[in-house]
């Protein structure tokens, strides 16, 4: 398994008007979901035309870039790879050209058979323009729409082939496509907006273009979207789901709702849960902002003990995770998070973070706040603790990394230097989510993968099938 894993945000829309502006808004909306590089394709009577380019969305998709693209019905993506991979020849949406028109493409998730399978074109002559999974998407579908010149044939052809997660939104020349693989690892849903419609990962991004959600599309679902209606088409159902918790946990927007479960109501949940699992008598609770706040939220209603925001984070700062170097992360970190002296001198306090990766943040953290004078700090974390890499689009890849990999709470409270460290239980997760096991991806944190991945335990056995 090689090239750069992506763990992104899409946007499909058909309107009758110019869908420009708004999937550039869309994906200012989603900007969470990945900070590299943004793209918009728009289709008109002209053709396709794309604008992509690395950074922010205010900074690769400006006014002036955005306003020459005009058209009813096109896609956008932003993207969050892993480090190495920054190249713009990666940012999407992807297109091609082929006999049948034209096919833009904006892909969130990992597919896992990419080595093999992308083997497997090259040596039917197919090129390759660069190492993502994205392009052999784009590939696949293209062999399908030139045999069968039928996009849904095509596409139901394409997920027998791939292997992994994908959340996909399609333009193939003005018909547009939403499809999820059949295990659902990637939010996807559809809503009205503007007279038309919306395929996007987060449902955050409905509410804030005034439009209405109308459901997620389905695991294994290919949806066709058209200004007046959608039309549900059936392309590959597993008999288990396998929604990746780490979007409820940490990734999504606390305001979307993603499957049925809104995201603030489990983090709170989360803490809540940590709080009868792992209490502490200490005088406060903070949370590590942001990504940490619902969490303490939960933890200090369900422990009755108040709630202090006592770090001021910079909201400029570059995001510590993917820097490549550990020295630098460190720096990052002083740079991103100060903590504020009054609130926390003298004090017990639970801190409470949504995760522990490496274990960089929160050693960094606690080593700030003893500075500050706080008397006591201990730890409490949302999900469990995290052992096994995702292959299947959260950048936490190298096992060796993980702060857990082989060592006890008690090892990995010494590290970081907390007076208590308490994670929340697999079980306790799995209540604040609120879903079966069987319908939840805990890779990361039970070692067990839903699909084959060479070298790692299996959970389920493929029962896909093509006829839901
Ligand atoms: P670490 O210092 O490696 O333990 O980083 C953990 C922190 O990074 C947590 O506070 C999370 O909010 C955040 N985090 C966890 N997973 C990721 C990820 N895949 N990408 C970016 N940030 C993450």
């Amino acid at each position: 398994m090689s090239g750069p894993k992506h763990s992104c945000g899409v946007v499909g829309i058909v309107a009758d008007c110019n869908v420009a502006p708004d999937l550039q808004k869309t994906l200012m909306i989603i900007q969470h979901r990945g900070q590299e590089s943004a793209g918009i394709s728009v289709y008109n009577d002209g053709g396709l035309r794309t604008v992509v380019d690395n950074g922010l969305v205010q900074f690769a998709l400006p006014y002036e870039k955005v306003s020459k693209l005009c058209g009813n019905v096109g896609v956008g993506h932003v993207r969050y790879s892993t480090t190495g991979s920054k190249s713009v020849m990666n940012a999407q949406p992807l297109t091609v050209t082929t006999s049948f028109g034209t096919v833009a493409i904006a892909h969130n998730g990992d597919i896992t058979n990419y080595a093999e399978l992308k083997g497997k074109y090259l040596a039917a002559g197919t090129s390759f323009l660069t190492d993502s999974d994205s392009e052999l998407v784009t590939k696949v579908l293209s062999k399908y729409m030139v045999q069968y010149g039928d996009p849904i044939r095509a596409m139901k052809s394409m997920m027998k082939e791939l292997e992994g997660s994908y959340a996909l939104a399609i333009l193939i020349n003005d018909r547009l496509f939403g499809v999820r693989d059949p295990y659902g690892f990637r939010p996807l849903c559809i809503g009205e907006v503007r007279g038309g419609h919306i395929i996007v990962s987060e449902s955050a991004a409905i509410d804030a273009l005034s439009g209405t959600f109308i459901r997620d599309v389905a695991p294994g679902e290919i949806v066709e979207v058209m200004r007046d209606r959608f039309i549900s088409h059936p392309g590959q159902i597993q008999k288990h789901k396998a929604h990746c918790m780490f979007e409820w946990v940490y990734f999504a927007r606390p305001d979307s709702v993603i499957d049925g479960r809104e995201v603030y109501d489990v983090r709170k949940r989360i803490g809540e849960i940590l709080a009868r699992e792992c209490p502490a008598d200490v005088d406060m609770i903070m949370p590590i902002p942001d990504s940490g706040r619902a969490h303490a939220i939960g933890f200090s209603i369900a422990s009755k003990i108040p709630y202090e925001e006592g770090f001021m984070k910079n909201r400029f700062a570059e995001r510590t995770f993917i820097l490549p170097d550990q020295k630098e992360r460190e720096l990052a970190v002083s740079i991103k998070m100060n903590p504020i002296k009054s609130t926390v001198e003298g004090k017990r306090m639970v801190i409470v973070d949504d995760s522990i990766v490496r274990g960089t943040t929160l050693k960094k953290l606690i080593f700030m706040l003893r500075k500050a004078g706080a008397k006591e700090v201990h730890v409490r974390v949302g999900s469990p603790p995290v052992i096994a890499p995702c292959y299947y689009g959260v950048d936490m890849k190298a096992r060796e990394q993980f702060v857990a990999n082989g060592r006890t709470v008690e090892e990995i409270r010494e590290i970081i230097g907390a007076d208590s460290l308490g994670y929340i239980s697999i079980n306790g997760l799995i209540e604040a989510i609120g879903k079966p096991e069987d319908e939840l991806c805990l890779a990361c944190i039970n070692g067990r993968y839903p699909t084959n991945i060479p070298g790692e335990v299996q959970r389920f056995q493929a029962t896909l099938n093509s006829d839901f």
